[in-house]
């Protein structure tokens, strides 16, 4: 199943493994919970990396056994991030390549499962006979040679490895021993543990304890790893007494505490580790010469974030509304493209299965805003309610952007209340609709398991001239953007719903299969296939959000 199968075989006979000691390895640890912004602080530290000069990847470790993101819902996991190469990773990924300027790989994201497939798949071929297969150090080789094949591909100067979970996780055990095992291999000035643990902090008396962490370093120091620099999560600025505490319970100098305090935004995180000195903290220990960061464009972008007043309301209208990380990308391209724009997005949630079961009216969402997004998604739960809305958008002429499903319940609308196909569905959702106009991929006909199946990952798109979402790219010819979908527009029906009113502004450049469509006799309505929001970067904004953006904002103001 892997093509790289010989490659592996032969780390396993690799035993020690030793390191090259070109490249540096910065691995981090969580401690006391997770979701405290580990994912945000190693983006963080990437970039103040980058700044001096180095290449830097990231790693995310994900120790549950799925193999990807892909099969998970995101009230579990929050949304699946989609890389290039189609990888279906945790959303982390997402930060490291939003704050890095980078596109990763699907091997940027390492699982539980990912390692014990390949290795119970090797067992099973006899490439291990005689041998007893163990967690250590089969299983330790597996993560360690997988963290080097990031390393080596990317050829990065420096790689950071992100273990998700908590110390003390049962499931995490074997990362951290092969992290350990890393250390001693590529030698210690070639390697930094990086230990973040959250600060509560009293309601009653407003003081940090700091308890937690200490148990937390204990537990790290109990699997023979003693970090180089704790950083701190709160959320308020550590305290002195609370960083002498830390410092000393973990067998550090205080210099080597690092306070992370809530922020507005996320964006702000490097430079407040910036001011107090850990991008050179970091390079020194590792024997990398100190640069003077180059961080002005990212000063200048926070401040346009935070300077931006005009305010522009979009309503997002999906049915995993009540954890907002489920379209955490789509939040942050719209933060990206009102930034450049110098707006300030308001978002409001529309909970589409209240629509359908009709105890919140469809009117409500384009009433209340300058512009509507209809979000991704899967299933039949809540789909009459966004159609319900779309239906409205139309009708009222509201600049709309749907976005995967979005678009494609966009052109179910359109052929319901346009082309008067009255029963017209998508098959994922009604497989006897006598108007299929969403039909699966021919290529998804015979696929039986879920996991990986879908069209994932970058695809070139032709876009047709004179078109909107041409005018948006900038005319470009072709352009690359991220799928995840089983289900298309039915070509069968082009003619019809072309005739009603619709003009498709973008076909795959592969099998000619619609990825944009657009309304003719509608201010700003564009339906998008693919998910543009994951290649969106603070400094370079995805033009179909700056396009709703910037004409709301017109239509409002
Ligand atoms: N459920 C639809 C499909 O599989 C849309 C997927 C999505 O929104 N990501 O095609």
């Amino acid at each position: 199943m892997n093509s790289n199968n010989e490659t592996f075989i032969t780390s396993i006979l690799d035993y020690s493994a030793p390191g090259t000691g070109v490249t540096k390895y910065i691995f981090v640890t969580g401690g006391v919970l997770s979701s405290v912004g580990k994912g945000i602080t190693t983006a963080s530290i990437g970039l103040l990396l980058k700044a001096r000069g180095y290449s830097v990847t990231a790693i995310k470790i994900d120790p549950y056994i799925n193999v990807d993101a892909g099969t998970m819902n995101p009230y579990m996991h929050g949304e699946v991030y989609v890389t290039e190469d189609g990888g279906e990773t945790d959303l982390d990924l997402g930060h490291y390549e939003r704050f890095l300027g980078v596109n990763l790989s699907k091997r940027n994201n390492i699982t539980t499962g990912q390692i014990y497939l390949s290795v119970i798949e090797r067992e099973r071929r006899g490439d291990y006979l005689g041998q007893t297969v163990q967690v250590i150090p089969h299983i330790t080789n597996e993560i360690k040679f997988r963290i080097r094949e990031v390393a080596k591909l990317t050829d990065a100067d420096i790689v950071l490895v992100e273990v998700g979970g908590t110390v003390g996780d049962i499931e995490g055990l074997p990362f951290l021993e092969a992290i350990r095992q890393m250390g001693l291999e590529e030698g210690s000035s070639n390697t930094l543990y990086i230990h973040v643990a959250l600060v509560p902090v009293l309601t009653t008396t407003g003081e940090q304890k700091t308890k937690p962490v200490q148990h937390s370093v204990q537990e790290l120091r109990r699997i023979g790893i003693q970090p180089d620099i704790i950083i701190a999560r709160s959320t308020k600025p550590l305290e002195d007494e609370a960083r002498r505490k830390i410092a000393l319970y973990a067998n550090l100098p205080p210099e080597a505490v690092f306070s992370n305090p809530d922020v507005e935004y996320i964006y702000e995180v490097p430079l407040i580790l910036e001011e107090q000195g850990l991008g050179s903290f970091i390079v020194k220990r590792l024997d990398l010469k100190d640069r003077k960061p180059d961080l002005d464009y990212w000063k200048e972008f926070i401040s346009r974030l935070k300077s931006s007043t005009k305010p522009v309301r979009i309503a997002m209208v999906g049915k995993y509304t009540k954890l907002k990380d489920s379209y955490l990308s789509i939040i942050e391209a719209i933060r990206h493209a009102a930034a450049t724009l110098k707006l300030r997005p308001i978002l409001n949630w529309y909970e589409s299965t209240m629509i359908e079961k009709g105890d919140l009216s469809p009117q409500k969402p384009v009433e209340e805003n300058d512009a509507v997004i209809v979000l991704p998604g899967f299933g039949a739960r809540g789909t009459e309610g966004k159609i319900a809305v779309i239906r409205e958008v139309i009708e009222k002429k509201k600049p709309f952007l749907g976005i995967c499903f979005g678009m494609q319940l966009a052109v179910v609308a359109i052929a319901r209340y346009l082309a008067g196909l009255r029963e017209a569905h998508s098959t994922e959702i009604n497989p006897k609709t006598p108007y299929p106009v969403i039909d699966l991929l021919e290529e998804q006909r015979q696929v039986d398991r879920l996991g990986g199946t879908m069209r994932l990952g970058s695809y070139p798109i032709k876009l047709i001239h004179g078109t909107l979402v041409h005018k948006l790219y900038n005319g470009k010819e072709i352009v690359y953007e991220r799928h995840r979908h089983r289900y298309e527009v039915n070509p069968l029906y082009l003619d019809k719903l072309v005739a009603a009113g619709m003009e498709v502004s973008g076909y795959s450049l592969d099998k000619g299969r619609v990825e944009f469509i657009e309304l003719r006799d509608h201010p700003f309505f564009v339906g998008s296939q693919p998910h543009p929001e994951f290649k969106s970067r603070p400094m370079n904004p995805a033009p179909l959000f700056i396009g709703l953006l910037e004409h709301s904002y017109r239509v409002s103001g």
